[in-house]
């Protein structure tokens, strides 16, 4: 199974365009120790000629462009393409906004939970993907879902599970409630399994904890992609960038007693890379102490272009 980080940044981007944050400001000038990353995608194949995306960042167009393997093949006809699905993680518009970029009647499968599917059949513009051409395909909860599209079977199956998390912003309804409208389901995890290797891996992008049923999920696994969107909780309230801590925007720290780090640290997991980094997430200066910390941790920290082969 071949992985490729296709964006490792969180919404936004690095640097995000209105933003004048240290970081977002230091790898704008191109100070050493900082590189720039577009927004939360991965790309998955089992047999190196069909690939899935999981999740489609506003990006997309420009990591397609930036990654061969994805591109339309100079001896596969005049319209063709190596992308045979799409699978989303939530309703996020840096989840679901690249699926605008994949318009021009290539055929190829949209998979995601029905709160997700809603969402696309609420929003007209992605019309643009006409169904008849782009299916929809409901994914189940807890269920290993064999990936096809395009006429293909992928060779790759995909888990949904429920992680606690939050509904996408836009979403957001009951304001004096505890959960802002979430449910089970608006923040899922995937566990993507190649059959035919034995070989699996987890994606979570986005989680506010790491609970007894996600850490034993987790456990012993040979990869996991996490969210690593802030280091510390208050960190956007401290830079004054927003009102808003990690955990009322559903996602875990890196450090601290409820951390990720500390979380994961008696799973047993062999590998364990952060995605959906904030701009703000000091993690991103190579030099901090707060990348070093991290490391020293056994964790890596997410970079666009990166390829794992399990
Ligand atoms: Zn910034």
């Amino acid at each position: 199974m071949l992985i490729r980080i296709l964006g490792a940044a969180a919404g936004g981007g690095f640097p995000q365009w209105n933003c004048s944050c240290r970081n977002c400001a230091d790898v704008r000038a191109g100070k050493p120790g900082f590189r720039a990353r577009t927004q939360c995608s991965l790309a998955v194949s089992a047999n190196g000629s069909d690939w899935v995306l999981l999740n489609t960042a506003p990006d997309l167009r420009q990591q397609i462009n930036e990654t061969p393997e994805l591109g339309a093949r100079a001896d596969g006809g005049l319209r063709n393409s190596p992308v045979k699905a799409a699978v989303l993680t939530g309703g996020d518009v840096d989840f679901i906004a690249g699926l605008l970029n994949l318009r021009e009647l290539q055929p190829f499968s949209v998979y995601g939970s029905a709160r997700v599917l809603a969402t696309l059949a609420d929003n007209s513009v992605f019309n643009v993907l006409d169904s008849s051409v782009v299916p929809r395909r409901e994914l189940p909860l807890g269920t290993a879902t064999p990936i096809e599209g395009g006429g293909r079977d992928t060779g790759l199956v995909v888990e949904a599970f429920a992680v606690p998390g939050k509904i996408a912003l836009y979403l957001e309804s009951g304001a004096s409630s505890d959960n802002y409208g979430s449910r089970e389901g608006d923040a899922i995890g995937l566990k993507v399994s190649a059959p035919a290797s034995g070989k699996s891996f987890f994606y979570v992008p986005g989680c506010a904890v790491v609970d007894p049923e996600l850490a034993a999920r987790l456990k012993g696994a040979a990869l996991v992609f996490f969210d690593g969107t802030l280091y510390t909780d208050e960190e956007m309230i401290r830079q004054g960038l927003m009102q808003k801590t990690g955990q009322r925007m559903g996602h875990i720290s890196i450090s601290g007693p409820e951390g990720s780090i500390d979380a994961l640290a008696p799973l047993g997991v062999k590998r364990k890379i952060y995605v959906h980094i904030n701009n703000s997430n000091p993690v991103l200066d190579e030099n901090s102490p707060e990348r070093r910390a991290t490391e020293a941790a056994g964790w890596e920290v997410g970079l666009d272009g990166m390829e794992i082969r399990l």
